[in-house]
C-alpha cells in the first residue's frame, strides 16, 4: 500500500493505530510532537543538583534524552503506549507492609519482565503500520534508552505528573508502564491531559518511608527505596536503613496511598502475575535461597538483574527492623561469613539491631 500523505490519511492512520494497539494488549496510546524545551530544563537542573545518585547514565547522553530526533535522526512524533500491571492476584500492598516478617516487592516486579513483551508488542504494532504505509522510520523503546518517557507520556495526554512524580490517568490510576515508538511519520498529535490532578493533596509527600519526595513533583533519588533497592550499587546509608521497613526490592507507597488508585485497573497481561510467592514472601526463606536457587527462581524476572549480592543486601535490612526472634538472628546469622563485604556489614548491622554485636569489617 501507498504512504498516506493527506492530513486525514493520517488521521486515519491514527486511529488505526489505536485499535491495533488496543488489539496488542496496550490499554491506550496517545501522539505526541518532540518540543521538550522545559523538561531539558528541568532536567540539568536535577542533574546538577545530584539528585541522580549514582545513576550516571542519566547524566551520560545530554541532550539526547530531552531531543528525540537526535536519538533516532528524523523523529518528529512520539507514539506513546500505556500497557497496565498491576497484578489482581497479588496480596493486598497493605496487608504485606504492615508484616515486617514479610518482604514487599514492588507490584510492578512480582511477576515477569516487562522490557521484552513491551518492546514486542511496540515491535507488532510498527510492523502493521508499516503494511499499512509501507516503509517508514521507526524505533520502538521501553524503559531502555534515553528518552524522556513521562514528560513524553504527559504531553501525548496519557497522564498528569503527580506529586509523586508518576503520571496520573484519572480513569485508571498511575500503575502503567510507558512504551514509546518514536517515528518520522507526521501523524496529528494529541492534547495533553489536565494540568494539574493532585490539587491540595501531600498524601505521597507524607507517606514516602524516606522522605524521597522533598517537594511537590522533586524527587531526591538518593533517598528513594526504589534507587536504594535496585539501582544503587553499593552500602545503603545506615540513616535510611531503619525507614525502608520490609521493602526489598523497589517500593510503591507513594501508589498505594495516592486517592486515585483506590480504583486502579488491574493488569489482563498473565506475565505480571505474581510469581514465586513474591507478593507475600517470608523474609527468612527468600534469605536463605542460595545463588543457583535465585539465578533459577529469578529466571524470566527484572530482580534477576540485580544480582544476588545486591538481593542479600536489601533483605538482611528489611531483616533487621524484622521483630527480633531466634529464627531472625539465625537467619542472619548463616550470612556473618558471606564472601560478599558488602553483605556481609548489611548483616552486621542488622544482627546489632537484634542485639547482636558481632565483629564487622
Ligand atoms: S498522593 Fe495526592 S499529591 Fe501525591 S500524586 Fe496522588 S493525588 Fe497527587
Amino acid at each position: 500500500m501507498e504512504r498516506p500523505l493527506s492530513f486525514s490519511d493520517y488521521r486515519d492512520l491514527a486511529g488505526q493505530i489505536r485499535t491495533w494497539a488496543s488489539e496488542l494488549g496496550f490499554r491506550r496510546i496517545a501522539i505526541t510532537d518532540t518540543e521538550l524545551g522545559e523538561t531539558e530544563q528541568r532536567l540539568f537542573e536535577w542533574l546538577d543538583e545530584g539528585r541522580h545518585g549514582e545513576m550516571h547514565w542519566m547524566a551520560r547522553h545530554g541532550t539526547k534524552r530531552t531531543r528525540p530526533a537526535e536519538l533516532e535522526p528524523g523523529t518528529i512524533r512520539v507514539i506513546s503506549a500505556a500497557m497496565d500491571y498491576w497484578p489482581g492476584d497479588a496480596e493486598p500492598a497493605r496487608t504485606v507492609l504492615r508484616d515486617p516478617e514479610r518482604g514487599y516487592v514492588s507490584r510492578y516486579a512480582v511477576g515477569r519482565d516487562y522490557h521484552k513483551l513491551i518492546r514486542a508488542r511496540l515491535q507488532k504494532l510498527a510492523e502493521r503500520m508499516r503494511e499499512a504505509v509501507g516503509e517508514f522510520g521507526f524505533r520502538v523503546f521501553t524503559d531502555s534508552a534515553p528518552v524522556m518517557e513521562k514528560p513524553l507520556g504527559a504531553k501525548a495526554g496519557l497522564g498528569t505528573m503527580g506529586k509523586h512524580t508518576c503520571l496520573i490517568d484519572p480513569d485508571t490510576g498511575s500503575y502503567f508502564f510507558l512504551g514509546e515508538i518514536y517515528t518520522d511519520l507526521p501523524l496529528p498529535v494529541d492534547a495533553p491531559a489536565q494540568p494539574d490532578v493532585c490539587g491540595a493533596c501531600r498524601a505521597c509527600i507524607n507517606v514516602c518511608p524516606t522522605g524521597a519526595i522533598t517537594a511537590p513533583y522533586q524527587l531526591d533519588a538518593r533517598r528513594c527505596i526504589s534507587y536504594l533497592t535496585i539501582e544503587n550499587p553499593g552500602s545503603i546509608p545506615e540513616e535510611l536503613r531503619p525507614l525502608m521497613g520490609n521493602r526489598i526490592y523497589g517500593c510503591d507507597d507513594c501508589q498505594v496511598f495516592c486517592p486515585w488508585n483506590r480504583h486502579a485497573t488491574t493488569t489482563a497481561e498473565r506475565d505480571f502475575r505474581v510469581r514465586n510467592g513474591l507478593d507475600n514472601a517470608d523474609l527468612v526463606a527468600l534469605f536463605s535461597w542460595s545463588e543457583q536457587a535465585f539465578l533459577d527462581r529469578m529466571a524470566g524476572s527484572p530482580i534477576r538483574r540485580i544480582g544476588h549480592e545486591l538481593w542479600l543486601r536489601n533483605i538482611a535490612v528489611a531483616l533487621g527492623n524484622a521483630p527480633t526472634s531466634e529464627r531472625v538472628v539465625d537467619a542472619l546469622q548463616s550470612r556473618t561469613d558471606h564472601p560478599s563485604s558488602l553483605v556481609r556489614e548489611h548483616v552486621h548491622w542488622a544482627l546489632a539491631r537484634h542485639g547482636h554485636h558481632s565483629e564487622s569489617d
